[in-house]
Protein backbone atom coordinates (compact mmCIF):
# COMPACT_ATOMS: atom_id res chain seq x y z
CA UNK A 1 0.00 0.00 0.00
CA UNK A 2 1.26 3.47 -0.67
CA UNK A 3 1.37 6.48 2.28
CA UNK A 4 -0.63 8.63 -0.38
CA UNK A 5 -3.93 5.91 -1.01
CA UNK A 6 -7.19 7.59 0.21
CA UNK A 7 -8.09 6.24 3.52
CA UNK A 8 -11.37 4.64 2.20
CA UNK A 9 -9.43 2.03 -0.09
CA UNK A 10 -6.58 1.01 2.63
CA UNK A 11 -9.12 -1.69 3.57
CA UNK A 12 -9.37 -3.30 0.23
CA UNK A 13 -6.44 -5.82 -0.93
CA UNK A 14 -5.09 -5.46 -4.72
CA UNK A 15 -7.38 -7.67 -6.56
CA UNK A 16 -6.71 -11.52 -6.06
CA UNK A 17 -7.69 -12.43 -10.23
CA UNK A 18 -4.21 -9.94 -10.76
CA UNK A 19 -2.31 -11.63 -8.49
CA UNK A 20 -3.50 -15.21 -9.52
CA UNK A 21 -2.97 -14.96 -13.02
CA UNK A 22 0.42 -13.21 -12.65
CA UNK A 23 1.98 -16.01 -10.44
CA UNK A 24 0.72 -18.55 -13.02
CA UNK A 25 2.47 -16.77 -15.89
CA UNK A 26 5.45 -16.58 -13.99
CA UNK A 27 5.44 -20.37 -13.39
CA UNK A 28 3.69 -21.53 -16.65
CA UNK A 29 0.96 -23.07 -14.68
CA UNK A 30 -2.07 -23.96 -15.44
CA UNK A 31 -4.63 -21.27 -15.27
CA UNK A 32 -7.87 -23.14 -13.32
CA UNK A 33 -8.20 -19.42 -11.47
CA UNK A 34 -9.01 -16.65 -13.29
CA UNK A 35 -12.29 -16.87 -14.80
CA UNK A 36 -12.05 -16.47 -18.81
CA UNK A 37 -12.24 -18.75 -21.44
CA UNK A 38 -9.05 -20.43 -23.40
CA UNK A 39 -11.55 -20.41 -26.48
CA UNK A 40 -12.88 -16.95 -28.27
CA UNK A 41 -16.43 -16.74 -28.49
CA UNK A 42 -18.91 -16.72 -31.91
CA UNK A 43 -16.49 -16.09 -35.26
CA UNK A 44 -19.48 -13.90 -36.47
CA UNK A 45 -19.37 -11.76 -33.85
CA UNK A 46 -15.79 -10.88 -33.90
CA UNK A 47 -16.19 -10.29 -37.75
CA UNK A 48 -19.14 -7.80 -36.89
CA UNK A 49 -16.65 -5.77 -34.71
CA UNK A 50 -13.93 -5.87 -37.57
CA UNK A 51 -16.47 -4.57 -39.44
CA UNK A 52 -17.66 -2.13 -37.25
CA UNK A 53 -13.93 -1.23 -36.82
CA UNK A 54 -13.26 -0.68 -40.69
CA UNK A 55 -16.99 0.79 -41.30
CA UNK A 56 -16.57 4.55 -39.24
CA UNK A 57 -17.79 3.24 -35.83
CA UNK A 58 -14.67 4.51 -33.76
CA UNK A 59 -15.90 7.92 -32.22
CA UNK A 60 -17.73 8.08 -29.00
CA UNK A 61 -21.10 6.50 -29.07
CA UNK A 62 -23.95 7.63 -26.74
CA UNK A 63 -23.70 8.13 -23.30
CA UNK A 64 -26.72 5.59 -22.69
CA UNK A 65 -25.02 3.18 -25.90
CA UNK A 66 -25.68 2.58 -28.84
CA UNK A 67 -29.38 2.32 -29.83
CA UNK A 68 -29.28 -1.09 -31.78
CA UNK A 69 -27.57 -2.72 -28.72
CA UNK A 70 -30.04 -1.08 -25.98
CA UNK A 71 -32.60 -2.75 -28.41
CA UNK A 72 -31.11 -5.98 -28.52
CA UNK A 73 -30.86 -6.23 -24.64
CA UNK A 74 -34.41 -4.99 -24.21
CA UNK A 75 -35.25 -7.63 -26.54
CA UNK A 76 -32.86 -10.33 -24.66
CA UNK A 77 -34.79 -9.93 -21.27
CA UNK A 78 -38.14 -10.10 -22.79
CA UNK A 79 -37.53 -12.99 -25.28
CA UNK A 80 -35.87 -15.03 -22.28
CA UNK A 81 -37.68 -13.49 -18.80
CA UNK A 82 -41.23 -11.50 -20.71
CA UNK A 83 -39.47 -8.72 -18.91
CA UNK A 84 -40.41 -5.34 -21.08
CA UNK A 85 -38.06 -2.83 -21.10
CA UNK A 86 -38.09 0.33 -23.04
CA UNK A 87 -35.01 0.51 -24.41
CA UNK A 88 -34.49 4.19 -24.35
CA UNK A 89 -34.74 5.34 -20.54
CA UNK A 90 -34.59 1.48 -19.16
CA UNK A 91 -31.39 0.06 -20.38
CA UNK A 92 -27.65 1.24 -19.93
CA UNK A 93 -24.64 0.04 -21.57
CA UNK A 94 -21.62 0.22 -19.68
CA UNK A 95 -17.74 -0.97 -19.49
CA UNK A 96 -18.68 -4.31 -18.57
CA UNK A 97 -20.53 -5.56 -15.47
CA UNK A 98 -17.73 -4.11 -13.44
CA UNK A 99 -18.50 -0.11 -14.61
CA UNK A 100 -22.39 -1.19 -13.76
CA UNK A 101 -21.32 -2.00 -10.39
CA UNK A 102 -19.47 0.75 -9.72
CA UNK A 103 -21.93 3.23 -10.91
CA UNK A 104 -24.80 1.38 -9.17
CA UNK A 105 -23.01 1.40 -5.81
CA UNK A 106 -21.46 4.81 -5.97
CA UNK A 107 -25.03 6.51 -7.30
CA UNK A 108 -27.40 4.52 -4.45
CA UNK A 109 -25.13 4.45 -1.68
CA UNK A 110 -24.13 7.35 0.53
CA UNK A 111 -20.93 7.39 3.12
CA UNK A 112 -22.53 5.38 6.33
CA UNK A 113 -24.97 3.82 4.64
CA UNK A 114 -25.50 -0.14 4.86
CA UNK A 115 -25.00 -2.65 2.11
CA UNK A 116 -26.05 -6.07 2.44
CA UNK A 117 -24.33 -8.40 0.43
CA UNK A 118 -24.77 -11.79 -0.06
CA UNK A 119 -21.68 -13.37 0.71
CA UNK A 120 -19.03 -15.17 -0.45
CA UNK A 121 -19.12 -11.91 -2.98
CA UNK A 122 -17.49 -11.60 -6.02
CA UNK A 123 -14.65 -9.15 -4.97
CA UNK A 124 -15.13 -5.71 -6.75
CA UNK A 125 -18.26 -5.45 -4.65
CA UNK A 126 -16.30 -5.26 -1.50
CA UNK A 127 -14.30 -2.23 -3.44
CA UNK A 128 -17.04 -0.74 -4.78
CA UNK A 129 -18.95 -0.43 -1.11
CA UNK A 130 -15.71 0.94 0.08
CA UNK A 131 -15.19 3.86 -2.65
CA UNK A 132 -18.62 5.08 -2.02
CA UNK A 133 -17.96 5.08 1.87
CA UNK A 134 -20.74 2.19 2.58
CA UNK A 135 -21.03 -0.35 5.72
CA UNK A 136 -20.85 -3.66 4.34
CA UNK A 137 -23.45 -6.08 6.20
CA UNK A 138 -22.54 -9.87 5.04
CA UNK A 139 -25.70 -12.53 4.56
CA UNK A 140 -24.11 -15.60 3.93
CA UNK A 141 -24.63 -18.82 1.52
CA UNK A 142 -24.04 -22.06 3.64
CA UNK A 143 -22.96 -25.42 2.34
CA UNK A 144 -25.77 -28.07 2.17
CA UNK A 145 -26.17 -31.43 1.31
CA UNK A 146 -27.68 -29.49 -1.81
CA UNK A 147 -24.61 -27.03 -2.35
CA UNK A 148 -24.45 -23.51 -1.40
CA UNK A 149 -27.81 -22.12 -0.51
CA UNK A 150 -29.23 -18.64 0.90
CA UNK A 151 -29.53 -18.47 4.60
CA UNK A 152 -32.25 -17.26 4.89
CA UNK A 153 -32.93 -16.14 8.29
CA UNK A 154 -29.52 -14.32 8.23
CA UNK A 155 -30.81 -12.34 5.37
CA UNK A 156 -34.72 -11.67 7.24
CA UNK A 157 -31.78 -10.52 10.34
CA UNK A 158 -29.74 -7.79 8.74
CA UNK A 159 -31.89 -6.66 5.79
CA UNK A 160 -33.51 -3.92 8.14
CA UNK A 161 -34.68 -0.52 7.48
CA UNK A 162 -31.01 1.04 8.08
CA UNK A 163 -30.71 -0.80 4.59
CA UNK A 164 -29.94 1.44 1.21
CA UNK A 165 -28.88 -1.39 -1.10
CA UNK A 166 -28.85 -5.43 -1.65
CA UNK A 167 -25.97 -6.57 -3.87
CA UNK A 168 -25.86 -10.03 -5.23
CA UNK A 169 -25.44 -12.29 -7.75
CA UNK A 170 -26.96 -15.33 -9.19
CA UNK A 171 -25.88 -17.67 -10.78
CA UNK A 172 -23.39 -17.11 -7.81
CA UNK A 173 -19.63 -17.09 -8.52
CA UNK A 174 -17.66 -18.28 -6.74
CA UNK A 175 -20.28 -21.41 -5.11
CA UNK A 176 -21.95 -22.06 -8.65
CA UNK A 177 -25.32 -21.42 -6.45
CA UNK A 178 -28.15 -20.58 -8.72
CA UNK A 179 -31.02 -18.75 -6.39
CA UNK A 180 -34.02 -21.06 -6.09
CA UNK A 181 -37.64 -19.82 -6.36
CA UNK A 182 -38.12 -20.22 -2.49
CA UNK A 183 -34.68 -17.82 -2.16
CA UNK A 184 -35.92 -15.08 -4.89
CA UNK A 185 -38.97 -14.80 -2.91
CA UNK A 186 -37.55 -14.39 0.61
CA UNK A 187 -35.62 -11.77 -1.14
CA UNK A 188 -38.27 -9.86 -2.72
CA UNK A 189 -40.05 -10.13 0.34
CA UNK A 190 -37.58 -8.15 2.71
CA UNK A 191 -36.65 -5.61 0.04
CA UNK A 192 -40.39 -4.97 -0.60
CA UNK A 193 -40.81 -4.94 3.59
CA UNK A 194 -37.50 -2.26 4.05
CA UNK A 195 -37.68 -0.34 0.86
CA UNK A 196 -34.55 -1.80 -0.44
CA UNK A 197 -33.20 -1.33 -3.47
CA UNK A 198 -31.54 -4.42 -4.90
CA UNK A 199 -28.52 -4.46 -7.03
CA UNK A 200 -28.80 -7.69 -8.86
CA UNK A 201 -25.23 -9.33 -11.17
CA UNK A 202 -26.37 -11.85 -13.39
CA UNK A 203 -23.51 -12.19 -15.53
CA UNK A 204 -23.41 -16.26 -15.26
CA UNK A 205 -27.31 -16.15 -16.57
CA UNK A 206 -27.06 -18.52 -19.18
CA UNK A 207 -24.33 -20.58 -17.88
CA UNK A 208 -26.50 -23.33 -16.11
CA UNK A 209 -26.41 -26.93 -15.84
CA UNK A 210 -28.79 -30.23 -15.30
CA UNK A 211 -31.95 -27.83 -16.48
CA UNK A 212 -31.85 -25.66 -13.52
CA UNK A 213 -32.92 -21.99 -15.21
CA UNK A 214 -31.77 -18.80 -13.57
CA UNK A 215 -34.61 -16.55 -13.07
CA UNK A 216 -34.00 -12.90 -12.83
CA UNK A 217 -35.40 -10.94 -9.32
CA UNK A 218 -36.76 -8.42 -11.66
CA UNK A 219 -39.39 -10.24 -12.43
CA UNK A 220 -40.54 -11.32 -8.74
CA UNK A 221 -43.59 -9.46 -7.18
CA UNK A 222 -42.76 -5.84 -6.51
CA UNK A 223 -39.48 -6.30 -7.32
CA UNK A 224 -39.50 -4.03 -10.78
CA UNK A 225 -39.17 -0.82 -9.85
CA UNK A 226 -36.84 -1.74 -6.83
CA UNK A 227 -34.43 -3.57 -9.12
CA UNK A 228 -31.28 -3.27 -10.84
CA UNK A 229 -30.16 -5.66 -13.17
CA UNK A 230 -26.49 -5.82 -14.42
CA UNK A 231 -25.22 -8.24 -17.12
CA UNK A 232 -22.14 -8.29 -20.11
CA UNK A 233 -21.52 -10.15 -22.77
CA UNK A 234 -18.13 -11.29 -21.21
CA UNK A 235 -19.47 -14.49 -19.92
CA UNK A 236 -22.27 -15.14 -22.11
CA UNK A 237 -20.17 -15.06 -25.69
CA UNK A 238 -16.56 -15.81 -24.13
CA UNK A 239 -15.71 -12.28 -25.08
CA UNK A 240 -14.42 -11.12 -21.24
CA UNK A 241 -11.78 -8.46 -22.72
CA UNK A 242 -14.11 -6.65 -24.88
CA UNK A 243 -15.88 -5.19 -21.64
CA UNK A 244 -19.38 -4.52 -22.75
CA UNK A 245 -21.86 -4.68 -20.13
CA UNK A 246 -25.82 -3.53 -19.19
CA UNK A 247 -27.61 -2.40 -16.44
CA UNK A 248 -31.72 -2.56 -16.62
CA UNK A 249 -34.08 -1.25 -14.46
CA UNK A 250 -36.92 1.37 -13.99
CA UNK A 251 -36.39 4.66 -15.60
CA UNK A 252 -35.63 6.20 -12.30
CA UNK A 253 -32.94 3.16 -10.98
CA UNK A 254 -31.22 3.72 -14.75
CA UNK A 255 -31.35 7.42 -14.79
CA UNK A 256 -29.80 7.32 -10.77
CA UNK A 257 -26.99 5.00 -12.16
CA UNK A 258 -26.14 7.20 -15.31
CA UNK A 259 -25.43 9.93 -12.74
CA UNK A 260 -21.94 8.25 -11.45
CA UNK A 261 -21.29 6.24 -15.12
CA UNK A 262 -21.40 9.45 -17.28
CA UNK A 263 -18.35 10.53 -15.06
CA UNK A 264 -16.38 6.95 -15.01
CA UNK A 265 -15.87 6.36 -18.51
CA UNK A 266 -18.65 8.23 -19.68
CA UNK A 267 -18.80 5.82 -22.93
CA UNK A 268 -16.79 2.76 -24.21
CA UNK A 269 -16.32 0.05 -26.82
CA UNK A 270 -18.31 1.97 -29.57
CA UNK A 271 -17.05 -0.72 -32.18
CA UNK A 272 -17.61 -3.40 -30.35
CA UNK A 273 -21.25 -2.42 -28.82
CA UNK A 274 -22.74 -3.00 -32.56
CA UNK A 275 -21.41 -6.33 -32.58
CA UNK A 276 -23.05 -7.97 -29.08
CA UNK A 277 -26.42 -6.41 -30.30
CA UNK A 278 -25.84 -8.96 -33.17
CA UNK A 279 -24.77 -11.19 -30.79
CA UNK A 280 -28.30 -11.14 -28.47
CA UNK A 281 -30.12 -11.02 -31.62
CA UNK A 282 -28.36 -14.09 -33.32
CA UNK A 283 -26.04 -16.10 -30.66
CA UNK A 284 -28.96 -17.79 -28.37
CA UNK A 285 -27.63 -21.24 -30.19
CA UNK A 286 -24.00 -21.14 -29.69
CA UNK A 287 -25.17 -19.74 -26.12
CA UNK A 288 -26.70 -22.83 -25.34
CA UNK A 289 -23.80 -25.15 -27.00
CA UNK A 290 -21.55 -23.45 -24.61
CA UNK A 291 -23.47 -24.57 -21.40
CA UNK A 292 -23.56 -28.03 -22.73
CA UNK A 293 -20.19 -28.11 -23.13
CA UNK A 294 -18.98 -26.51 -20.17
CA UNK A 295 -21.26 -29.51 -18.16
CA UNK A 296 -18.92 -31.62 -19.84
CA UNK A 297 -16.05 -29.95 -18.52
CA UNK A 298 -17.39 -29.12 -14.48
CA UNK A 299 -18.11 -33.32 -14.45
CA UNK A 300 -14.70 -33.68 -15.52
CA UNK A 301 -13.33 -30.93 -13.04
CA UNK A 302 -15.27 -32.07 -10.26
CA UNK A 303 -14.84 -35.36 -10.51
CA UNK A 304 -10.80 -35.48 -10.50
CA UNK A 305 -10.88 -32.76 -7.48
CA UNK A 306 -13.02 -35.13 -5.79
CA UNK A 307 -10.80 -37.84 -5.99
CA UNK A 308 -8.06 -35.80 -5.29
CA UNK A 309 -9.55 -35.11 -1.74
CA UNK A 310 -10.50 -31.72 -2.97
CA UNK A 311 -14.36 -32.45 -1.91
CA UNK A 312 -15.71 -29.53 -4.32
CA UNK A 313 -19.11 -28.57 -4.74
CA UNK A 314 -21.03 -29.54 -7.73
CA UNK A 315 -21.91 -26.14 -9.21
CA UNK A 316 -25.25 -25.33 -10.72
CA UNK A 317 -24.49 -22.50 -13.26
CA UNK A 318 -21.15 -20.30 -13.20
CA UNK A 319 -17.75 -21.88 -14.46
CA UNK A 320 -16.46 -22.26 -10.81
CA UNK A 321 -16.47 -25.07 -8.40
CA UNK A 322 -15.60 -24.54 -4.75
CA UNK A 323 -13.08 -27.02 -2.76
CA UNK A 324 -12.31 -27.70 0.58
CA UNK A 325 -8.59 -27.94 1.48
CA UNK A 326 -9.47 -29.18 5.51
CA UNK A 327 -9.57 -32.74 4.17
CA UNK A 328 -6.07 -32.63 3.11
CA UNK A 329 -4.77 -30.73 6.30
CA UNK A 330 -4.15 -27.33 5.05
CA UNK A 331 -6.11 -25.12 7.22
CA UNK A 332 -5.43 -22.03 5.08
CA UNK A 333 -6.27 -21.89 1.18
CA UNK A 334 -4.11 -19.41 0.66
CA UNK A 335 -0.80 -20.84 1.85
CA UNK A 336 -2.38 -23.93 -0.26
CA UNK A 337 -2.82 -21.98 -3.40
CA UNK A 338 0.79 -20.31 -2.91
CA UNK A 339 2.12 -23.78 -2.52
CA UNK A 340 0.46 -25.14 -5.66
CA UNK A 341 2.23 -23.75 -8.23
CA UNK A 342 5.41 -25.42 -7.34
CA UNK A 343 3.95 -28.35 -6.52
CA UNK A 344 1.56 -29.08 -9.33
CA UNK A 345 1.97 -26.43 -11.67
CA UNK A 346 -1.81 -25.26 -11.32
CA UNK A 347 -3.20 -21.87 -10.29
CA UNK A 348 -6.63 -21.84 -8.40
CA UNK A 349 -8.38 -18.51 -6.09
CA UNK A 350 -8.18 -18.26 -2.39
CA UNK A 351 -12.15 -18.05 -1.83
CA UNK A 352 -11.30 -16.11 1.77
CA UNK A 353 -10.76 -13.25 -0.96
CA UNK A 354 -14.31 -13.25 -1.09
CA UNK A 355 -15.25 -12.61 2.30
CA UNK A 356 -16.10 -9.87 4.63
CA UNK A 357 -14.08 -11.84 7.43
CA UNK A 358 -11.50 -13.82 5.77
CA UNK A 359 -11.41 -16.35 8.09
CA UNK A 360 -14.79 -17.38 7.09
CA UNK A 361 -13.42 -19.01 3.99
CA UNK A 362 -9.92 -19.50 4.64
CA UNK A 363 -10.66 -23.23 3.76
CA UNK A 364 -12.08 -22.76 0.15
CA UNK A 365 -10.47 -22.65 -2.76
CA UNK A 366 -11.95 -22.13 -6.04
CA UNK A 367 -11.54 -23.76 -9.24
CA UNK A 368 -12.60 -23.00 -12.97
CA UNK A 369 -13.36 -25.07 -15.53
CA UNK A 370 -13.81 -22.36 -18.25
CA UNK A 371 -10.49 -23.62 -19.93
CA UNK A 372 -9.84 -26.28 -22.66
CA UNK A 373 -10.78 -29.54 -21.50
CA UNK A 374 -6.81 -30.27 -22.71
CA UNK A 375 -5.52 -27.37 -20.04
CA UNK A 376 -8.65 -29.32 -17.64
CA UNK A 377 -6.92 -32.68 -17.91
CA UNK A 378 -3.19 -31.30 -17.66
CA UNK A 379 -4.09 -29.64 -13.86
CA UNK A 380 -5.62 -32.84 -12.91
CA UNK A 381 -2.81 -35.14 -13.88
CA UNK A 382 -0.19 -33.11 -12.26
CA UNK A 383 -2.49 -32.36 -9.20
CA UNK A 384 -2.48 -36.27 -9.10
CA UNK A 385 1.06 -36.57 -9.30
CA UNK A 386 2.13 -34.00 -6.61
CA UNK A 387 2.42 -34.52 -2.71
CA UNK A 388 -1.12 -32.28 -2.03
CA UNK A 389 -0.90 -32.64 1.39
CA UNK A 390 -0.53 -29.84 4.33
N1 LIG B 1 -19.62 -10.05 -11.66
C1 LIG B 1 -19.21 -11.31 -11.51
C2 LIG B 1 -19.92 -12.20 -10.55
C3 LIG B 1 -18.12 -11.79 -12.26
O1 LIG B 1 -17.70 -13.03 -12.10
C4 LIG B 1 -17.48 -10.92 -13.16
C5 LIG B 1 -16.34 -11.38 -14.00
N2 LIG B 1 -16.84 -11.47 -15.30
C6 LIG B 1 -17.94 -9.60 -13.26
C7 LIG B 1 -19.01 -9.20 -12.50
C8 LIG B 1 -17.28 -8.61 -14.15
O2 LIG B 1 -17.82 -8.64 -15.43
P1 LIG B 1 -17.19 -7.76 -16.61
O3 LIG B 1 -15.97 -8.47 -17.07
O4 LIG B 1 -18.27 -7.72 -17.62
O5 LIG B 1 -16.86 -6.42 -16.06
N1 LIG C 1 -14.96 -12.65 -13.13
C1 LIG C 1 -13.75 -13.39 -13.34
C2 LIG C 1 -13.47 -14.26 -12.13
O1 LIG C 1 -14.21 -14.26 -11.19
C3 LIG C 1 -12.59 -12.49 -13.65
C4 LIG C 1 -12.50 -11.34 -12.75
C5 LIG C 1 -11.40 -10.41 -12.97
O2 LIG C 1 -10.42 -10.73 -13.58
N2 LIG C 1 -11.55 -9.23 -12.42
O3 LIG C 1 -12.51 -14.96 -12.17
Amino acid sequence: MTRRLARRLQDVPPTVFTTMSALALRTGSVNLGQGFPDEDGPPEVVRRAVAALQGGRNQYAPGPGVPELRQAVAAHQRRHYGIDLDPDREVLVTAGATEALAAAVLSLVDPGDEVAIVEPFYDAYLACVAMAGGVRRPVPLRRTASGFRLDVEALRATVTDRTSVLLLNTPHNPTGAVLDASERAAIAEVAVRHDVVVVVDEVYEHLTYDGVRHAPLAAEPGMAERTLTISSAGKTFSLTGWKVGWATGSEELVTTVMAAKQWLTFTNAAPLQPAIAYALDHEDEAVATLAADLAVRRDLLCGGLAELGLDPVVPQGTYFTLGDVRHLGWPDGEAFCRALPERAGVVAIPAQAFYDDPADGRHLIRWAFCKNRSSIERALHQLARADLTA
